[in-house]
């Protein structure tokens, strides 16, 4: 099979075309590169070309001996924070550049177990700190929709490969956002799974307690393949939830899925509120459509949610003053030659190394957890953070799942909000309170307002992950409108 257009491509696919002889895994990986070369989206940092065609050359050759795998030959790109074994590792960030990790993250370690070819190393906001990949030095990265506008952050680089055949398949990382964000941007899908479910081992931290690695691709299916491989157990993360293996084939693809007769769905109005209205008109169209296949819905309020983006930002904040305070210059990444005592030269390194972003956070970070302020800040932020998931806990026991725009507007031009920080903070309004209640939740295209994609954003309980992913496909089979 002439391999013509990357992007009607599937995972599923090209596994079953690659173990049938109907696709080179070769000439695909070429194909792929040909695309990076021609590309002017800025999507990757560092590309493992020659790595990717020795094993797709390997691919070829052992395809026989490799039926088993579930990602063979598939070629993934993997976003910049995510530890890769002899592949630079930025954060995209001057402070690692040049950064080669000595070991690969566990859902690394798990893609390659399964076949996955990785292409290369994707464009990020520093850090993950930020809503549109513009914080990133290695400049941003363009929406494949309309190359003046931003992709969504913090994956970008990510989400734009995906969309743009630059990559079958992505993992991003999504601490408020930053999976779900570029995913409605870019119109395509993007997994945030339950807190817990995915190792974190080997992921650069940003703000340990709300983040978790997912998958980003263009179609439901491709989704729940990928979160099956990546969600594999891991001794190394102490905060990976250990789950009977029965409730573990909840995320694994079933044939069965699609059918949302009587499943309950909860339409929050604190979600809608700030919406642009052409994004909650696609919305609501998209949430008809499940009552047209025999889903019910009902609207209904969560209380808390108006706390959600505060708290958010002094936890996050909070623990990433703290996780950022091994980037010290001796141990990883730049170095500059100063003949000064340590503290001059640790200022002077972090005051070079960091953008301005990841500074204006680490001094906020820093503030909400000095004496005097920790209760006030931070110790409240926690509270906060139980209510709203008690609050989340309840309506999911009566709802199956809660759905709601992922972003207020669709992708906004570059430049246009990065000069003031505040209007990207607010624009995770909808993203973040689903990360402070560790909760899954999946963003799907739902149609376009003048080109440009909307995404909606499913939700549902801990380890529910079936729930979202069904949905997800009842929607995409039956009614989606591509972009
Ligand atoms: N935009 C949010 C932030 O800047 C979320 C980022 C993320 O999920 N990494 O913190």
């Amino acid at each position: 099979m002439e391999i013509m257009d990357m992007r009607g491509l599937t995972a599923v696919d090209v596994v079953a075309g690659i173990k049938n002889g109907d696709i080179s895994c070769e000439e695909l990986i070429s194909r792929i590169y040909e695309r990076i070369d021609r590309s002017e989206l800025n999507c990757y940092i560092t590309l493992n070309r020659d790595e990717a065609i020795e094993e797709a050359i390997m691919v070829d050759r052992n395809r026989g001996a490799y039926r088993a795998k579930k990602l063979l030959g598939v070629p993934v790109a993997i976003k910049d924070c995510i530890s890769t074994a002899g592949i630079q590792t930025t954060c995209a960030s001057k402070i690692l550049t040049g950064y080669v990790p000595p070991y690969d993250a566990t859902v690394i370690e798990a893609l390659k177990r399964e076949g996955a070819i990785i292409i290369g190393k994707t464009n990020m906001d520093e850090f993950c700190m930020g809503t549109s990949t513009e914080t990133s030095y290695y400049g941003p990265t363009l929406n494949p929709h309309d190359h003046t506008r931003v992709p969504g952050g913090s994956s970008g680089g990510s989400a734009a490969a995906v969309s743009a055949g630059e990559a079958i398949l992505a993992l991003g990382s999504d601490t408020g956002g930053s999976i779900r964000c570029p995913a409605s941007f870019c119109g395509v899908v993007g997994l945030k799974p339950t807190y817990g479910l995915v190792s974190r081992y080997g992921l650069i931290a940003y703000a340990n307690s709300l983040e978790q690695i997912g998958p980003l691709t263009t179609n439901v299916r491709d989704a729940a393949l990928l979160l099956e491989v990546i969600s594999a157990k891991d001794e190394r993360d102490s905060t990976q939830v250990k789950i009977a293996s029965n409730s573990r084939s909840n995320y694994v693809f079933k044939d069965g899925y699609g059918d949302v007769k009587g499943l309950r769905i909860g339409v929050c109005r604190e979600f809608l509120e700030g919406v642009a209205p052409e994004v909650e008109e696609a919305v609501w169209n998209a949430i008809y459509s499940f009552e047209e296949l025999g889903a019910s819905y009902e609207e209904m309020s969560l209380k808390y949610l108006k706390y959600a983006l505060a708290a958010y930002y002094i936890i996050a904040m909070s623990e990433a003053s703290s996780n950022l305070a091994r980037f010290d210059g001796l141990r990883y990444g730049l170095r500059l030659d100063v003949d000064a005592d340590w503290h001059t030269t640790f200022s002077r390194i972090r005051g070079e190394g960091f953008g301005e972003e990841v500074k204006r956070r680490i001094i906020l970070g820093t503030y909400a957890l000095s004496a005097g302020y920790y209760g006030r800040y931070y110790l409240k932020a926690l509270k906060v953070r139980t209510l709203i998931k008690r609050e989340f806990d309840a309506a999911l026991r009566y709802y199956d799942i809660l759905a709601m725009p992922t972003m207020p507007c669709v992708a906004f031009k570059l430049g246009e909000r990065i000069k003031d920080p505040l209007s990207l903070y607010l624009a995770d309004v909808n993203t973040v309170p689903v990360n402070l209640a560790g909760l899954p939740s999946i963003s799907v295209p739902c149609g376009a307002c003048n080109g440009l994609p909307v995404g909606l954003q499913l939700v549902s309980g801990q380890f529910e992950e079936d729930k979202i992913i069904n949905a997800a496909i009842a929607y995409e089979s039956n009614l989606r409108r591509d972009v």
